[in-house]
């Protein structure tokens, strides 16, 4: 339960805080009113990566432009792994640091893809605002609503650039119309382009109300001139337009708009920038990133709609026995609160272990030493740097509000520092969705064993939804992870950067195994022929967990008194999980379920560790032959966008697929449908969809939860598995019925 809330850490009255923050001011720590921690998010192809190097190259950064994909053989600076230029995806988030108008940006590199949502959560974490970047041919694509509803979840504030207007069949009208109906975005251009396609000119703001052109062999000359007479009518009527979405979301401008009083520049800028705040509206850049325009109001567009880091309430929360408390944080740039960070991105490149951490409060210096509160553990800030894509700047501290990285830390991604001892306290978690599909591999070449286990372990380290383990009855590596690309770039990186070519079997949607209801066992584990015996004895209850938790496995000790001495529960326990790892069912893992110890009995000289962890094991097989058992489906929360003439079909398909429709909602022509769908039921969802909308449907899905299958499905996953393995029906346990 959450309780109050107050400042963590918070010792000085917040006169004095205030007093301090000013000091520092004048004393060159810069504030966060010149801070920006933003995300660039796309679909893929967008224009993401042009973009982000040309802002690097606007502001400073890199002096010269590659074209992404390399014609010249060398690469757009964000991309620093190979297979990143070649696929121009980015899959790594990476942060870099720039400086625009003497304010300073952090550009989180957010992975593009739908499978790497981890990434793309870890990234929308740390971050304050984003830009959304739609092309301005395809408009909004089916990961432009992923990205739309997981900047949703975490609040992120954003702008939208409609890129690419140079492009044949560009239409950024149409791309705005789909903001506002598939994405269901208030939004309003404050922009038009001059021209479209070959004739693509510069751009009209429409706020300040002038034209903008760029200049020089690479835009970087802007320069400001008259509305040309031909878009006079036009910018008139969006700039009426857009007063009108802002005042709709802001009570200020609305009562102006309501007086019918014309706002000044001023008013309307702070308008905006409130409901971009406030997340009730976005305002809509266009530009070509390739043909260098737009870029440089777009930064401008930066500074003056997306929030600084004092402007969003970030918490800790603070895990005491019976409840969570959360903790506001204070963003104050001086070093007079404790230090508090998240980890939010591992790295292993050319300089070694990079650590990328946020900080979230205080300050944190060269040669401190911070603790991770997860661990417990303490570690020492050796080296302290800010990266620019793949260069890296030293620094000698990073306050509240920064982005920076260490150097040969031990630590996973989400782990929390601070700079004290407290395991109690952790930044708000990552949500991190257990994986849903697993696939065979193996290295092509039996030599290549040890760089393939290095490979392997450096992405689980990275990647906490990409997992690995033996499959001891076929004796293959599984791995496992939230889709198929997700797992196919694992294999490709693995060639790529370890020179492991690897061989991948067919994806297996991740079914589990778990119980009904709560069953009794009392297992005795004898052996005595020959040798020194062998004696133990476990008596207790094997219960489901709550359905949230049903992808857990929890064992309980309440035995009292000594018929189960102490030393032995590891091995009992031992003997349980090791059961877990395969149903008597289906052979998939055994979940949602808790072992409870009561009692059992031991023999002064037989018993030992193995004679219990044979008594555990022999105890849960005994509770699942004896329960009813049921396999659990991963179910995906799916959401398909059609026009609406499509609204039945669409229906259909998904009833078909045996999803259950959850919600629904729509604006100017199309419609959304919410529903859940089990994993298995979704394979070719794609392609029915192309086929029964005349390919204007699109969805999108994410991992939601696990839950008990049709009586159909079970049969039919029971079936295969007595079939793969040549077993007789279910011996070991009942099926539901
Ligand atoms: P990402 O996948 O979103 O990072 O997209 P990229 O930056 O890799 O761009 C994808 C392709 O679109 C590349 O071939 C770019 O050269 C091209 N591209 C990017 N921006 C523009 C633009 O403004 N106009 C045109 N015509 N092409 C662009």
């Amino acid at each position: 339960m959450l309780r109050s809330r107050r400042i963590l850490g918070l010792a000085l009255p917040r006169r004095q805080l205030l007093l301090n923050a000013c000091r520092w001011c004048s004393s060159g720590i810069v504030p966060n009113e010149r801070i920006r921690n933003i995300g660039i998010s796309a679909h893929i192809d967008s224009g993401k990566t042009t973009l982000t190097e040309r802002i690097l190259f606007y502001t400073g950064r890199i002096s010269q432009m590659h074209e992404v994909k390399g014609k010249d053989g060398v690469g757009a600076v964000m991309d620093s792994m190979e297979l990143e230029r070649q696929r121009g995806i980015t899959i790594q988030s990476a942060a870099t640091y720039t400086l625009w108008k003497d304010t300073n940006i952090n550009i989180i590199d957010t992975p593009g893809h739908v499978d790497f949502t981890i990434e793309v959560e870890r990234a929308l974490r740390v971050l304050d605002g984003a830009i959304l970047v739609l092309c301005g041919v395809g408009g909004v694509q089916c990961q432009t609503m992923t990205v739309n509803r997981q900047m949703k979840r975490y609040h992120v504030p954003f702008l939208t650039f409609i890129n690419k207007l140079d492009r044949m069949g560009s239409n950024p009208s149409r791309a705005l119309q789909q903001l506002r109906s598939k994405l269901n975005q208030n939004a309003a251009f404050i922009q038009i382009p001059m021209g479209l396609e070959g004739d693509f000119r510069g751009i009209i703001d429409l706020i300040d109300e002038r034209a903008i052109y760029f200049e020089g062999d690479f835009g970087q000359i802007v320069k400001y001139g008259e509305i040309p007479p031909e878009f006079r009518a036009e910018s008139a009527d969006r700039r009426q337009e857009l007063i009108e979405s802002v005042a709709n979301s802001d009570e200020l401008l609305g009562e102006l708009f309501l007086e019918e009083k014309v706002p000044t520049v001023a008013d309307l800028k702070l308008a905006i920038r409130r409901a971009t705040l406030s997340k009730t509206f976005t305002p809509v850049l266009v530009g070509s990133a390739l043909k260098n325009k737009g870029v440089q109001p777009l930064l401008d567009a930066v500074l003056e709609y997306l929030p600084n880091p004092a402007e969003v309430q970030n918490y800790a929360v603070l895990n005491q026995e019976n409840a969570q408390e959360k903790l506001l944080l204070g963003s104050a740039r001086d070093g007079s609160l404790p230090f508090l960070g998240l980890a939010f991105k591992l790295e292993a490149g050319r300089f070694g272990q990079l650590t990328y951490i946020r900080v979230y409060q205080g300050m944190l210096k060269k040669s401190d030493s911070i603790y991770n509160t997860r661990t417990g553990k303490k570690v020492r800030v050796q080296r302290l740097v800010r990266m620019h894509a793949d260069m890296m700047e030293d620094v000698d501290e990073a306050y509240a509000g920064d982005i920076c990285a260490l150097f040969g830390i031990d630590c996973a991604s989400g782990d929390t520092f601070s700079d004290k001892s407290n395991t109690d306290l952790s930044m708000e978690s990552i949500h991190v969705p257990d994986p849903v599909i697993s696939v065979a591999i193996k290295p092509s070449n039996k030599n290549d064993l040890d760089k393939f286990s290095k490979g392997i372990n450096r992405f689980t380290r990275e990647d906490p939804t990409f997992r690995v383990h033996f499959d001891d009855e076929s004796k293959e590596t599984i791995v496992s992870g939230m889709g198929e690309l997700h797992l196919e770039i694992y294999a490709q990186r693995m060639e790529r950067e370890y020179g492991c070519p690897c061989i991948m079997g067919k994806p297996k949607v991740a079914f589990r195994e778990s119980i009904m209801g709560p069953v009794p066992f009392d297992f005795t584990h004898k052996k005595q022929s020959g040798g020194a015996g062998q004696f133990g004895r476990v008596i207790g209850l094997l219960e489901p967990l709550d359905p949230e938790n049903n992808t857990k496995v929890e064992f309980d000790d309440r035995t009292v008194g000594t018929n189960v001495p102490k030393q032995f529960l590891p091995a009992i326990e031992k003997g349980f999980r090791d059961v877990c790892e395969n149903g008597p069912l289906s052979g998939h893992k055994i979940s949602g379920v808790r072992f409870v110890l009561e009692d059992g009995d031991n023999h002064m000289v037989d018993s030992n560790e193995i004679s219990f962890i044979r008594a555990g094991e022999g105890a849960m097989k005994q509770a699942m032959a004896n329960a009813t058992v049921c396999i659990l489906e991963p179910i995906m929360s799916v959401e398909v966008v059609a026009p609406n003439e499509f609204q039945g079909v669409v229906m259909a398909s998904v009833n078909r697929r045996q999803g259950i429709i959850t919600g629904q909602d729509g604006a100017e022509g199309y419609f959304t449908l919410y529903a859940d769908v089990p994993l298995n039921n979704m394979f070719g969802y794609a392609s029915e969809l192309r086929s029964c909308t005349e390919g204007k449907g699109e969805y999108t899905m994410e991992y939601s939860k696990y839950q008990p299958c049709s009586p159909s499905t079970q049969e039919e996953i029971i079936n295969k598995h007595l079939e793969a393995t040549g077993q007789l029906p279910a011996k070991k346990g009942k099926a539901k019925s």
